[in-house]
C-alpha cells in the first residue's frame, strides 16, 4: 500500500499538461532579476546601468542567506531599481537582451572529480552557482547542506507534485532522469549521506520506473511510492509518510536524521557541476482553462509572466484569477508585468465561480483536513477578532499555507487568506 500521512485532501485532478514534453522558451526581450534572498537580506549589484553582461555571469552577490544572482541572458544592464514581483516590490536588476546568447567564461565544468572533492568545496560551488530550493521557499541549498552534515543519514528527493495543474516535475523526472539522479549523487557527497530515497506519488509510476532503471540493485538508493494526496510535497508530511517520524515544532528534518531536496534543485546541482551553468533556468507549468496552449516550459529566469503567457498563445478567455504557483498555495496576481523568479513553479490563469462566504457551521471539516493538526476555524476567527494572542496560542505560525482547510470548508470561508493576514501581523510585530 502507498505510504501517506494523516489529514490532507484528495482534490479533483486538473491535469492538462501531464503528457506534454518540456519545451525551451526562447529568451525574451528583457529579464528582471530580484536581488532578495531567503528572508530579509538583499544582494549587492556587481554591475552598473549600461554594463554589458554575458549569460551565466555573476551580477550580484551578498552575505547570509542571499544567493549570488546570475545573468540569464547576454545583453546590457538597462536599470537597477524597485519593481513589482510575485512576492511584492523588490530591488531588481533589469537586463536588455542582445540575442547573442554569449556565455560567460565563468560557465565551465567543475574541474575535479566529485568523488575526490571535499564536501566543503562542493558546497562552496553550489553557493557560487546561486542554487536555492526550487520547491517554492527559495531556501539556500548550501545552508541546508551545511546543516545536514553530521546530522542527516538519509537524503529524501522530493518528487511529489501534489498541487493540481502542476506537472513540470513529472516531466523533468521522465525526460532528465539521469541528470536528476546525477544531482542527487553530488548532494549525497556534499551532505555526507549514504542513502537516498526518491519519493513519488502513485500517479507517477512511469517516472518511478525511469528512476528505478538507473538505481536498481544499488544499496544506496530506494524509490518510495506515496499516496497521491495534497500536501504530500510538504517536507513535514513527506518525512511523516516515509519515516513515520514527527519533526518537532520549529525544528528541521535533520532533527529526525533527514535532509530533503526538491527534484528540480537536484537537476540544477547537476548542471552546475557538469556544464558549470548557474541557476538561471526555471521549470514552469503554465496551465488553466484560460490559457490557449498549456505547457511545461524551461524558461530563462526573470522572464515576465506576460512574455511566458504570450509564448503559450495568450488567453482564450479573460481569467478571473491569475496565480503565481498552484491553486492551493499560489498567490493571486493583478498584473502579468512581474518576473518569474526562483520561487515560482507555475502560472495559472483560471475562471473560478465567485462564491460568497456564509457563517461557520462548526462542521469540523477544516480540523480533519489540516495535516498539521491545527484548528483552522479557531485561527481565522482569532484573526477576524484581532485576537493575536489567541491565534498564537493556537499555533498560527506553524501553518504551512497548504490551503486544505479552505478547500474543504462548505461555508466557503477564506480561512487561509485570514491566516496569512494573521501571520503577517505577527511577523511585523517581531520586526
Ligand atoms: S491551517 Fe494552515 S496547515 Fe492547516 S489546513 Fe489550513 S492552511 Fe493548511
Ligand atoms: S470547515 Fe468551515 S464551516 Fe466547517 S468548521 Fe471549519 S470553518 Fe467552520
Amino acid at each position: 500500500m502507498a505510504l501517506t500521512f494523516r489529514g490532507g485532501i484528495h482534490h479533483e485532478e486538473e491535469i492538462l499538461t501531464a503528457n506534454l514534453p518540456l519545451k525551451e522558451m526562447p529568451s525574451p526581450d528583457f529579464v528582471t532579476l530580484p536581488l532578495s534572498g531567503h528572508g530579509a537580506d538583499v544582494a549587492r549589484p556587481l554591475v552598473a546601468v549600461g554594463d554589458r553582461v554575458l549569460k551565466g555571469q555573476k551580477i550580484a552577490d551578498g552575505e547570509g542567506n542571499v544567493a549570488p544572482i546570475h545573468a540569464s541572458i547576454s545583453g546590457t544592464v538597462s536599470a537597477i531599481g524597485t519593481y513589482p514581483t510575485p512576492s511584492g516590490e523588490e530591488e531588481c536588476i533589469v537586463l536588455q537582451n542582445d540575442f547573442k546568447e554569449e556565455l560567460s567564461p565563468e560557465v565551465a565544468p567543475f574541474d575535479t572529480p566529485i568523488g575526490k572533492t571535499e564536501p566543503e568545496a562542493l558546497i562552496r560551488h553550489i553557493r557560487e552557482k546561486g542554487i536555492v530550493g526550487l520547491g517554492g521557499t527559495g531556501f539556500p541549498t548550501w545552508a541546508k547542506l551545511e546543516e545536514a552534515q553530521g546530522k542527516a543519514t538519509r537524503l529524501i528527493v522530493n518528487c511529489a507534485e501534489c498541487e493540481p495543474f502542476l506537472t513540470g516535475i513529472h516531466r523533468l523526472l521522465l525526460e532528465k532522469t539521469e541528470e536528476v539522479v546525477g544531482g542527487v549523487k553530488i548532494l549525497m557527497r556534499a551532505a555526507g549521506v549514504e542513502k537516498a530515497v526518491f519519493a513519488l506519488e502513485d500517479d507517477k509510476e512511469d517516472a518511478a520506473d525511469a528512476i528505478l532503471k538507473l538505481v536498481r540493485g544499488s544499496q544506496n538508493f530506494a524509490v518510495a511510492v506515496l499516496k497521491t494526496k495534497y500536501p504530500q510535497g510538504d517536507e513535514r508530511q513527506l518525512v511523516r509518510a516515509l519515516l513515520r517520524k514527527e519533526i518537532p515544532k520549529d525544528a528541521l528534518p535533520t532533527s529526525v536524521g533527514a535532509v530533503v531536496f526538491n527534484a528540480e534543485t537536484c537537476w540544477s546541482v547537476y548542471r552546475a557541476f557538469v556544464s558549470g551553468m548557474p541557476s538561471i533556468t526555471r521549470l514552469l507549468t503554465v496551465s488553466g482553462d484560460c490559457v490557449k496552449e498549456p505547457s511545461n516550459l524551461l524558461i530563462p529566469m526573470g522572464t515576465s509572466f506576460r512574455a511566458v503567457l504570450d509564448f503559450c498563445g495568450g488567453f482564450s478567455t479573460k481569467p478571473d484569477k491569475l496565480l503565481s504557483g498552484g491553486p492551493m498555495m499560489g498567490h493571486a496576481l493583478w498584473s502579468t508585468a512581474v518576473p518569474v523568479t526562483k520561487k515560482v513553479g507555475g502560472i495559472l490563469a483560471i475562471t473560478s465561480p465567485l462564491y460568497k462566504a456564509s457563517p461557520c457551521i462548526h462542521c469540523g471539516r477544516c480540523v480533519k483536513a489540516c495535516p498539521l493538526q491545527l484548528i483552522p476555524s479557531e485561527l481565522y476567527r482569532s484573526v477576524e477578532k484581532g485576537d493575536m494572542n489567541n491565534a498564537r496560542f493556537y499555533d498560527i505560525e506553524q501553518c504551512n499555507d497548504c490551503g486544505c482547510c479552505t478547500y474543504v470548508c462548505p461555508a466557503r470561508i477564506p480561512i487561509l487568506q485570514n491566516i496569512r493576514v494573521g501571520k503577517e501581523i505577527l511577523a511585523k510585530k517581531r520586526t
